[in-house]
């Protein structure tokens, strides 16, 4: 067993540090108060080929491994978790459906503009159907060389930006996991449209939309993977998708680990700093251990998928330990700051509101128990 990170895994990480400390930092602050993010940084993430990580080298991008790809996700939330959300769906859920179902013609149009940074979004929430996804209402019926999509998505991420929507919808009559079909839709497409955006308690730079379909016309060729397999597009997605949302989720907890220890070194009560109350080197010791075991489930996810394993379970394990955590330390460093991490004054405020998400989206913390669970009762132990 090698713990060493490769030389172009420290270096992707590094860059990224120093990019996100230079062009992010100094914006986190005002587009989570204005729920907005500036164009400008968007056009040098593109320039710095943020929007490339997970897209193969023959089609413009990085061609990250998953184990440099969390990296440089967690140096992004460090930063701003909004920001980095952009970034993951483009690079996950966006992005696997494409390169693992999508045909040959369909890479070959798509993915190279998705890795120069068109953006990419991921569509399968709906008003009625969120944790039990096979519960979608959308649906999709073949029209010769098309397929006609009606009904609505909620909670798309990137949706106000997004120029490829991976949308999921059922043929009429279909119930369950049956009847599910996954499809590649332009922007521009007549019959999409984004009908709300919504104003959220954290995550605030990063853009979450209502978007509707009305007679939407999509090509037969962007079927993504086979008729009635959208449900495992999907799901495959998601195996990715939360690798990524377990390093984001520590990004955010080591953001609140370095807030925690500066604040603790400086404030003075009894005669003596906080860091040196028994008390709250507990509480530091605590955060420090549990990031780093979830930093070490996520990497073993992030293996496991580079390696072409089974990595549903340790993707589950990893964002359900990493996002509690992470949720945990955001809790502890908002205590050592007493008042004062009540305010936006200092920037634990913002992490505090940002790391709730992490437990919600991607699979809620009690939908990762049910995959874990499912799995050891079906016999896989370790
Ligand atoms: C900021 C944000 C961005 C998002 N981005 C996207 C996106 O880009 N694309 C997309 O498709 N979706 C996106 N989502 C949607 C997200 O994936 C869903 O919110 C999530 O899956 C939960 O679904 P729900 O909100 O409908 O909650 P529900 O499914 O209604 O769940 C409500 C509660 O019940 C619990 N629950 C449900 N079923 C069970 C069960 N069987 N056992 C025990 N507990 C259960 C849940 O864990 C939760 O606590 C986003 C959500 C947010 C908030």
């Amino acid at each position: 067993m090698d713990f060493e990170l490769s030389e172009n895994q420290r270096m992707m990480r590094d860059m990224t540090k120093d990019f996100a400390a230079r062009e992010i930092a100094p914006l986190a602050h005002e587009m989570d108060v204005n729920g907005e993010m500036p164009e400008a940084l968007i056009a040098k993430m593109r320039e710095a080929g943020f929007f490339g990580l997970s897209y193969p080298e023959e089609f413009g991008g990085l061609g990250l491994d998953t184990i440099s790809y969390g990296l440089v996700v967690e140096e992004l939330a460090r930063q701003s978790a909004g920001v980095c959300i952009m970034i993951t769906v483009h690079n996950s859920v966006g992005y696997y459906p494409v390169a693992g179902f999508g045909n040959d013609e369909v890479k070959a149009k798509y993915l190279p503009r998705m890795a120069a940074g068109k953006i990419a979004a991921f569509c399968v929430s709906e008003p009625g159907a969120g944790s039990d996804a096979a519960a979608l209402q959308s649906t999709a019926r073949r029209d010769g060389d098309h397929w006609i999509l009606d009904g609505s998505k909620v909670w798309v991420t990137n949706g106000t930006r997004a120029q490829f929507f991976v949308i999921l919808a059922r043929t009429p009559g279909t119930e369950g996991h049956r009847g599910i079909h996954a499809f590649l839709v332009e922007r521009d497409t007549p019959g999409l449209e984004v009908a709300k955006k919504e104003d959220k308690l954290g995550l605030r730079a990063s853009d979450t939309v209502v978007i509707s379909l009305d007679g939407v016309r999509v090509p037969h060729a962007n079927l993504l993977g086979e008729e009635d397999h959208g449900f495992r597009v999907a799901m495959t997605a998601l195996d990715g998708g939360r690798i990524g949302v377990a390093f984001q989720a520590i990004g955010i907890g080591r953001a609140c680990l370095v807030e925690a220890l500066k604040y603790s070194r400086e404030r003075q009560a009894f005669g003596t700093s906080l860091s040196n109350q028994p008390v709250i080197q507990h509480k530091i010791a605590d955060m420090v251990t549990e990031l780093d075991a979830a930093r070490l489930l996520a990497l073993r996810a992030a293996w496991l998928k580079d390696a072409g394993m089974s990595h549903t379970r340790e993707a589950a394990m990893a964002k359900l330990f990493a996002t509690e955590a992470a949720g945990r330390a955001a809790d502890e460093a908002l205590q050592i700051h007493g008042g004062y991490g009540y305010v936006k004054e200092y920037p634990i405020e913002r992490y505090y509101r940002d790391v709730r998400v992490t437990r919600i989206y991607e699979g809620t913390s009690e939908i990762q128990r049910l995959v874990i669970a499912r799995q050891t009762l079906a016999g896989k132990i370790s």
